[in-house]
């Protein structure tokens, strides 16, 4: 068993671009098999849900190097949890959640690094900026001092073919450069979150540098 997730870990790797980040998605994953990723070199695990997090942080405390990334939805109550819990929050999705995090990121004395999530579609099924709206509240979002905004994350809708999930991420990627050439001074455009199990070599063929991948590291969750 671990000289399986270890292989995944090293074939996964050396198809991945060199500065292509690798995250271990490892919701619903024993600390156990994230023990056998972290050996085969993983640094960076993605969790979705606070409480999960937190009790396996505290199991994993002898590993002092790892980046949590935080990737599921996040509700207001739960965003100071999270800042203390987290490096990275990939999943900021409205302006006021992002208002919130800045105003708890000044209190706890810390600089979120965070990626917008974006739909670049319209879906019933997830969270996140549509296109007019993001543009809408960039001005609102350079003002979040305390946050260190870093790029974007999208999810595709599910039930698209390959070209279309390639036009999301190619149309991501142009999103994050038209906001670029806007020259906000606290909005960074260094990072495409994106890129799951299923679509991930789309996502890197569109400038993914964030890959956050689960199943296809620790096999099915439950
Ligand atoms: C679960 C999840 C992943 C990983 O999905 P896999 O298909 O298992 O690789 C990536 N990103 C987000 C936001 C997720 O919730």
């Amino acid at each position: 068993m671990s000289s399986s997730i270890s292989q995944r870990i090293a074939t996964i790797r050396a198809s991945l671009p060199a500065s292509v980040r690798l995250i271990a998605v490892s919701k619903q994953v024993p600390t156990e098999l994230m023990r056998q990723a972290y050996a085969a070199g993983i640094r960076d695990f993605g969790e979705n849900r606070i409480q999960e997090a937190a009790s396996k942080q505290a199991e994993l405390q002898d590993l002092p190097d790892i980046t949590w990334h935080f990737i599921g939805h996040l509700q207001s109550n739960k965003a100071k949890k999270a800042l203390e819990l987290f490096d990275w929050i990939h999943s900021v999705d409205n302006l006021h959640i992002a208002q919130r995090l800045d105003t708890l990121a000044q209190q706890l004395g810390v600089s979120p690094l965070v990626c917008l999530q974006v739909k670049v579609l319209p879906d019933a099924n997830k969270s996140g900026w549509m296109i007019p709206e993001l543009f809408n509240d960039l001005e609102a979002l350079n003002q979040c001092k305390n946050l260190q905004i870093q790029g974007l994350m999208t999810i595709p809708p599910l039930d698209l073919d390959d070209g279309e999930v390639l036009n999301v991420f190619n149309h991501t990627h142009k999103l994050a450069q038209e906001i670029t050439s806007q020259q906000w001074l606290n909005i960074k455009m260094v990072h495409l979150s994106m890129g799951m199990s299923g679509d991930y070599h789309l996502a890197v063929q569109a400038g993914a540098t964030m890959v956050r991948l689960g199943t296809i590291l620790f096999g099915n969750r439950s």
